[in-house]
């Protein structure tokens, strides 16, 4: 495997995709004169890889023009909205390493304004306060092959409208008594054009506005003039927006908007063995599936955070995935690799033992204790090397030995000679074991003139193990990862609680780290050579480190791209 390099991806200019030919012909013609973006979540969960997406896409098309991306939280809808979510957005597509400068911006920020806009459209005749319920609306609304009905309140008055509008304002009828609908065309082939409501009555609190409303916009009345107040040129969502487009710019051609903001649709991001729908995540968490939101088998920002993907490898693989208009599911294989690419270009190497068996040496002298060299990264010379305590007694891993070996294992078993990485050769002569039959102890000689892992004479053993000294082994837990879920497409025969992987997380507790491994900080991943990627897990006490796998050696992607059915 090769390191990846060079500079960040972030602006990589030669990339190419329709949106950003979009961009690149409004730009050439002089149709926009800056290049304006935006990232607009909606503050009612925390943001997952699939938002990663449209943030790296946002965001890298403002950079790649020279123009800018704005975060806009689509706030509009206080029941389900909380502040929490919005600190913990920003700090994600921070951590992603984008940067939004001064252009941060609420729907909520514009409420007085959108209001505005609502009663010019009752005053044009082109919206209305309806006294249907929610129930009736829907049963008016006709289906895909059926026109929708006129509610009996669609010629009311304009003054009426304006008089109720204003009462609904002022909080004098309760939740779902009233709405405020465009007045488009209830025949249209558009289900998105049969009146669509515009305001709803909500008395609850809004985490930035307070109590100034009981009214509240739609998000299809919100977004597309939050978009023209801020200037916003290319307004770019996920294909299930696409049939809202002709709403979009119903409206935007109906008021006195400041510009002209245009919808892209692009297709979202669907991985194997994982869900992207923040109301399910939402579920794992409420239910405690899961430890968290940052639980580290989430497809969360925080939850890749906390298992040690680094945000480099997430926004290669944005790249490397890139955009089109097809619906697809992306293998996570490709998330792995492009995680694993950065970490083994960066991530120190150390030596754990998960499964531990004790091996003491015979003819090592008690007492005696040497510092080995080791290297820190061998794809990075300049990380230097450290010093590896060994000694008589060491950890080695538990499957590293088998007494009755099949043909093709090659390492430890008695009489075979192995290699211990970066210090002895060594060869088993005995295999101790407790009352129930079970190895306890190996007991084995080494040859002192192999010292940093080579033999004068020029022998080399087929197996190189790793492990830790004992005497100065840290005690360490490791949690070990598998998918949440058992099936490749969670939630394809119905429930996706029935899908979840109920061995999703393996908590080892008796794994044993060399000194250096246990001095890394929180957030640190290193690579447990032999065994995977490993980063230290907040639950870190003094004395007591937790590491997660963040993902194994083994690139599963890289395979497949080898034997040519890889594409991108
Ligand atoms: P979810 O489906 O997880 O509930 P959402 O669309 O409701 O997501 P928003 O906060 O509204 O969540 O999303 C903000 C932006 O992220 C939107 O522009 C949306 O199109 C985009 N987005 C959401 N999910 C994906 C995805 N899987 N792939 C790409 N973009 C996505
Ligand atoms: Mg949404």
């Amino acid at each position: 495997m090769h390191a990846v390099s060079g500079p960040s991806t972030i602006e990589a200019p030669e990339r190419s995709d329709f949106i950003r030919d979009i961009v690149a012909a409004d730009h050439a013609a002089g149709r926009v004169s800056s290049v304006v973006t935006r990232f607009p979540p909606e503050p009612n969960g925390r943001l997952h890889i699939g938002h990663a997406k449209s943030i790296c896409l946002n965001f890298g098309i403002a950079a790649e023009f020279g123009g800018r991306c704005h975060l806009r939280f689509d706030d509009t809808n206080p029941t389900k909205e909380e502040q929490e979510y919005i600190d913990a957005i920003e700090a994600d597509v921070r951590w992603l390493g984008f940067d939004w400068g001064e252009h941060l911006y609420h729907a909520s920020d514009y409420f007085e304004q959108l209001y505005a806009w609502a009663v010019h459209l009752i005053e044009a005749s082109l919206a209305y306060v309806d006294d249907l319920s929610g129930e009736e609306i829907r049963e008016h609304r006709g289906t895909l092959t059926e026109p929708g009905r006129p509610s009996p309140w669609r010629d009311r008055p304009v003054a009426e409208s304006l008089d109720l509008f204003a009462r609904m304002r002022a909080g004098e009828f309760p939740n779902g008594a009233r709405v405020l609908r465009a007045r488009i065309d209830m025949a249209s082939p558009n289900i998105n054009l049969r009146d669509p409501v515009l305001y709803r009555i909500v008395h609850a609190a809004h985490p930035r506005t307070g109590d100034a409303w009981c009214i509240y916009p739609t998000y299809d009345f919100a977004h597309g003039q939050s978009d023209a107040i801020e200037g916003v040129t290319h307004s770019i969502c996920t294909l299930e927006f696409e049939n809202h487009r002709p709403l979009y710019d119903w409206l935007i051609e109906h008021l006195p908007v400041p510009s002209r903001p245009r919808q892209y649709e692009f297709a979202r991001l669907n991985l194997t063995w994982t869900v992207l729908s923040k109301r399910f995540l939402l579920r794992l968490v409420d239910e405690g599936h899961v430890r968290g939101w940052d639980d580290p088998r989430m497809p969360t920002i925080a939850g890749l955070r906390r298992r040690g993907y680094p945000a480099e490898g997430i926004r290669d693989f944005a790249t490397a995935i890139g955009v089109s208009k097809a619906d697809s599911v992306v293998e996570l294989a490709r998330l792995e690799h492009a995680v694993r690419a950065v970490l083994n270009r960066d991530a120190p190497r150390r030596m754990a033992v998960l499964d531990p068996l004790k091996v003491v040496i015979t003819n090592y002298p008690e007492g005696q204790v040497e510092e080995l060299e080791a290297v820190n990264n061998p794809e990075n010379e300049s990380a230097g090397t450290r010093l590896v305590p060994f000694g008589r007694e060491l950890w080695i891993e538990r499957d590293d030995f088998m007494e009755d070996p099949p043909a093709r294992f090659y390492r430890l078993t008695p009489g075979r000679e192995v290699r211990l990485r970066y210090a002895y050769f060594i060869t088993c002569h005995e295999v101790v074991k407790d009352a129930s039959g079970a190895v306890v102890e190996l007991r084995c000689t080494y040859d002192p003139a192999t010292r940093g892992g080579d033999a004068p004479d020029g022998r080399r053993p087929k197996a190189t193990l790793h492990w830790v000294f004992a005497e100065r082994a840290v005690a360490a837990e490791v949690r070990l990862y598998e998918p949440l879920f058992v099936r490749s497409d969670p939630g394809a025969d119905g429930d996706l609680l029935v899908d979840l992987n109920p061995d999703s997380e393996r908590v080892l507790s008796g794994c044993y780290l060399e000194p250096a491994a246990a001095g890394s900080p929180v957030g640190e991943t290193v690579q447990f050579e032999r065994l995977g990627y490993f980063c230290v897990d907040p639950d870190t006490a003094p004395g007591r480190p937790v590491f997660d796998r963040t993902v194994s050696l083994k690139d599963t992607w890289a395979k497949v791209q080898a034997r040519g059915q890889g594409g991108g």
